[in-house]
């Protein structure tokens, strides 16, 4: 019987291999020690697991594309940026997970959105592998135009490694409605086919969900609600602090609203505004969504409630709850600290590593309830993966169902890790639950499946 120490030398042995044969990926470095630091005691009660080289063939993604994007902005210039899919794990089922347009990506970066969004469709309890993609091309004052013959460009490739039994992308950072429109209509020009699975996130009208758009906001509200209540608390009267001012911000304020609790910031890459009367969301919606505006704008609008402060952070003002929905490693050991000395009492991960590890590592000391990522903003690709049932059926469903699947699935994972925590000697401890059990259910499909 192998105890967890050497179980754990194992993988810390691991770890080093992974950092040296993936060089300059930091993120995917962080990702990885923060699922394998984690998977000790499982692997140590199932030796199965450590066999047949599982968990090194569970930290190598099954296939990795990366190509070149040619386009042309509306002054005639040729831009080229660099396209990704990272078809990482489909054990599940086929490849899932969204594709992000930020000036910010790299292999490393898709390559821990991938890792993490393995574990996160293992969770939902539905059929999908895990998978992501995105470029380094910024969406940010781009013409409508210019975004069509980018989103054009980048389909013209990668159409080929997609479909709806083999892999199929969503949106994320930078890639919302309007993209993904411009992707389906280039995939459907390309295979002459209509072919409504091979994306989600389609607009209502030709194939979309109801309630996809808010789903991981939703979600991400629902979970923080399940760990209130584990506690005997609920949202009632909270004041919450949000970062972030896209799609998984917004619909997490909406849903805030909806349970009673009251949101008072949100924020781009310019600052943060503070709002003590609540952040108005018709007004955030249309500065959003609509203007494709900045938040100092939300500022200037609001009148004498709001202040807009440029380069801040949110997590500076004093809130029971905390909801970072904007991007990775937003949230240090500072900030924690800030939060733990303003009281908070819940962190919910509504972006994917939002939270630095040693931010998570304070946070979970001081005995405040954590919700990570890949357990708390599921939600998203939960109701992706019911678009995809829809798609299939032909059929479309009320926006009170699709609510409904959505709330019992957020529900059941979070009864998930809190068991598996449990079961872990791990009370309380949703890293440890949400990674256990991700882990346990792609590692079992692996087993049976064979060394491939
Ligand atoms: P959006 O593009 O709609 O919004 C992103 C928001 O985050 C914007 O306000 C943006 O500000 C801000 N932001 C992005 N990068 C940075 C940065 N480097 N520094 C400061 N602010 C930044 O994306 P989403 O809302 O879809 O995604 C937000 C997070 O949620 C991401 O981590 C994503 O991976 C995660 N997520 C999204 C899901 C979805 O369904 N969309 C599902 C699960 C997780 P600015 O405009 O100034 O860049």
């Amino acid at each position: 019987m192998t105890t967890r120490r050497e179980t754990q030398t194992r993988l810390d042995q691991l770890l080093t291999e992974i950092e040296h044969r993936n060089p300059a990926q930091p993120e995917f470095h962080q990702a990885a020690h923060e699922v394998l630091e984690t998977l000790a005691p499982v692997v140590a009660a199932r030796p199965e697991y450590a066999e047949p080289g599982l968990i090194e063939r569970l930290v190598e993604p099954e296939r990795q594309v990366m190509f070149r994007v040619p386009w042309q902005d509306d002054q005639g210039r040729v831009h080229v940026n660099r396209g990704f899919r990272v078809e990482f794990n489909s054990a599940l089922g086929p490849y899932k997970g969204g594709l992000r347009f930020h000036p910010s990506v790299n292999l490393g970066v898709i390559k821990f959105l991938g890792f993490e969004q393995v574990f996160k469709n293992a969770l939902t309890g539905l059929g999908i592998g895990g998978g992501k993609g995105g470029s380094d091309f910024d969406p940010h004052g781009r013409s409508d135009a210019e975004v069509m013959r980018f989103c054009q460009s980048f389909m013209t490739e990668l159409y080929r490694h997609i479909g709806e039994h083999t892999d199929v992308p969503a949106g994320d950072i930078g890639v919302g409605g309007r993209e993904i429109g411009y992707l389906f209509g280039q995939y459907r020009r390309i295979t002459n086919r209509w072919e409504a699975g091979v994306l989600t996130g389609k607009g209502h009208g030709w194939g979309g969900s109801l309630i996809r758009p808010e789903a991981t906001g939703y979600g991400n509200v629902l979970f923080a609600a399940a760990m209130l209540r584990e506690r005997g608390e609920d949202l009632e009267g909270q004041t919450a602090v949000v970062s972030g001012s896209g799609n998984v911000a917004i619909y997490t304020i909406e849903k805030l609203a909806a349970l009673g609790a009251n949101a008072v910031t949100c924020s781009d890459s310019s600052g943060y505004v503070v709002d003590e009367k609540g952040i108005d969301l018709g007004l955030l919606k249309q500065i959003k969504e609509v203007e494709r505006g900045r938040v100092d704008a939300y500022a200037e609008r609001r009148g004498a409630s709001a202040r807009f402060v440029p380069g801040g952070r949110v997590w500076d003002v004093p809130a029971d709850i905390a909801l970072p929905s904007a991007t990775q490693n937003e949230l240090d050991e500072n900030d924690a600290a800030t939060l733990v000395r303003n009281g908070v009492k819940a962190v919910s991960e509504g972006a994917n590593m939002p939270a630095t590890p040693e931010a998570v590592h304070l946070l979970q000391k001081a005995g405040v309830a954590f919700g990570p990522g890949k357990a708390a903003n599921a939600g998203g690709v939960a109701v992706s993966a019911l678009e995809m049932a829809q798609n299939h059926a032909r059929t479309s469903w009320t926006a009170a169902r699709v609510e409904e699947e959505l709330t019992r699935i957020m529900n059941d994972i979070h009864t998930t890790c809190h068991e598996t925590a449990e079961r872990y000697d791990a009370p309380g401890d949703y890293v440890t639950g949400a990674n256990i059990a991700g882990f346990e259910r792609v590692a079992d499909a692996m087993l049976a499946q064979g060394v491939i």
